[in-house]
């Protein structure tokens, strides 16, 4: 008897969470995000994958680890590991990842730079992948209110994690949502954060990084305006920038990049 109590109780600890109604929606896919439910404490939380903090949410009165599952990501068997406050003992979470076969998608760019650049490009490129790369790394332990809104009102492509082709060269897979709309139209924050790049990059053109709270950011590319200044906060719903064909595009659209513990991950799973 005292054997099934033991387990019952285990099992009840490591239920998945994703019958959970409000808030992103799990995917154990590269590219997706794990919903790890935590023990419930009054301490902070301390838990990470491959190194990096996760985000832990407030979701149906639950502690939920939120994991982003980074497009490379092999299938097979991952934890996360931490502990929560100051207390020693150490918590491991095990989750599986399973496969998933992204399509490939064949883009012509007529301006041929923006895909084979000038050898005299290439210092401004690592420049500014160097800064992206800071930008993306961004943390601080601000909670996240995770129910986001769709950053600007156009037709979602559904792209993310595609394997690209541009003028016949393969390139990096897209890790981002482009929302096609008509040049001018506002972006909107999906969630409150701080600004912490912008700038007018070779790739990505007219390009805002907020970050949201632990590990989470926000990338909005081709941007044909700015409206935002380094550093400074912005609420859910506030206005970032326009929709614009700035950078390396075949047309106006918002590319919305959503980075979770330095993963980019399918943003949609944020969406409602
Ligand atoms: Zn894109």
């Amino acid at each position: 008897m005292r054997v099934t109590i033991q387990f019952l109780l285990i099992w009840a600890l490591v239920l998945p969470a994703s019958e959970l109604i409000a808030g992103p929606r799990q995917s154990l896919v590269p590219g997706g995000i794990a919903l790890i439910e935590l023990d419930r404490s009054d301490k902070t939380p301390h838990f990470y994958f491959k190194g990096k903090p996760v985000l832990v949410a407030t979701l149906d009165d639950k502690f939920v680890a939120i994991v982003g599952l980074p497009l490379n990501l092999k299938p097979g068997e991952y934890h996360i590991s931490g502990h929560w406050g100051n207390e020693k003992a150490l918590q491991k979470k095990f989750f599986s990842v399973v496969g998933k076969e992204y399509t490939t998608q064949y883009i012509n760019i007529e301006d041929d730079r923006k895909v084979n650049p000038y050898a005299s490009d290439m210092a401004r490129i690592w420049a500014e992948q160097k800064r992206q790369r800071k930008a993306k790394s961004h943390y601080s332990d601000t909670p996240v209110d995770v129910n986001f809104i769709q950053p600007t009102q156009g037709i979602l492509t559904g792209s993310f994690g595609r394997r690209r082709i541009f003028n016949g060269e393969a390139r990096r897979p897209h890790s981002g949502m482009d929302i096609a709309a008509d040049q001018g139209v506002p972006v909107l924050s999906p969630a409150d954060g701080k600004v912490v790049e912008l700038g007018d990059f070779f790739f990505s053109g007219n390009l805002v990084y907020v970050h949201h709270g632990q590990g989470v950011t926000s990338l909005f590319a081709h941007m044909s305006e700015i409206n935002v200044e380094l550093g400074q906060a912005v609420k859910k719903g506030q206005l970032i920038g326009k929709v614009g064909a700035t950078g390396r595009v075949t047309g106006p659209h918002l590319h919305w990049s959503l980075g979770l513990n330095g993963a980019w991950i399918d943003p949609a799973l944020f969406l409602p």
